[in-house]
């Protein structure tokens, strides 16, 4: 069932479009019928359940932090974490960085659009985070490496919205790219698009969906 719905999702996916599937609140063996049915990227929310899943399940598969994280948690995910999805501050970038350099790693991560018409959403405003890079200190963390862009669209059925808020998120990783990441080929990831706007955010640029109600529910 899990395998079939995952398959439905990956066909409607174009070439070179990552998927992130989404298993918060899903429990280990949905995570392991997806894993046995291929997938290798999960992505989680919160540091507990993830702790106790990372533990549980396979090896190889790569885990994205894809919720809000807290400073004093990051301890706890830099050992394995894959990716850190919602870097919303320079503060946070620091401590990912400072934790990772402890476990002598390089910790590939977002940085967090807040685009959408909705003060619940979280993330930084575009001149904020164009401010931060402007600013230049995350050019000497070098245990982090900064792929690209994530945002959530506003909860709303209307598609023109949504349509334009993806849009807006595609301008931003362009002008990014190319002010601080033009020699840069691993500033390339575009992470928006969930179950209910996946497909449109294809349309409008992005290379990483994170898909979960659709493949566990
Ligand atoms: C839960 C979640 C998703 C997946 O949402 P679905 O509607 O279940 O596909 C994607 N991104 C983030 C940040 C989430 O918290």
């Amino acid at each position: 069932m899990i395998a079939d719905k995952l398959k439905k999702v990956k066909d409607s996916l174009a070439a070179g479009v990552e998927l992130v599937a989404v298993s918060k609140y899903h429990p280990i063996e949905s995570v392991q019928e997806a894993y046995d049915a291929g997938q290798r990227v999960f992505g989680e929310s919160r540091e507990q359940e993830l702790r106790v899943k990372h533990e549980a399940l396979p090896g190889d598969i790569r885990w994205h932090f894809i919720g809000h994280l807290q400073t004093n948690k990051v301890k706890y995910i830099a050992p394995y974490i894959a990716m850190i999805e919602a870097v919303d501050s320079l503060k946070l970038l620091q401590e990912i960085n400072r934790q990772a350099e402890k476990n002598n790693r390089v910790i590939d991560v977002l940085l967090e659009l807040h685009l959408a018409q909705e003060s619940t959403k979280s993330g930084m405003l575009p001149e904020e985070c164009f401010q931060m890079l402007q600013q230049g200190e995350w050019r000497s963390l070098k245990n982090v490496r900064i792929r690209g862009i994530m945002m959530m669209a506003s909860n709303t059925d209307d598609t023109e919205r949504i349509k334009q808020e993806f849009t807006r998120a595609r301008d931003c990783f362009e002008s990014m790219k190319q002010q601080f990441f033009a020699d840069d080929d691993n500033f390339n990831v575009r992470s928006y698009g969930m179950s209910g706007d996946y497909l449109l955010a294809q349309e409008c640029g992005s290379n990483h969906v994170r898909v979960g109600s659709m493949i566990f529910s």
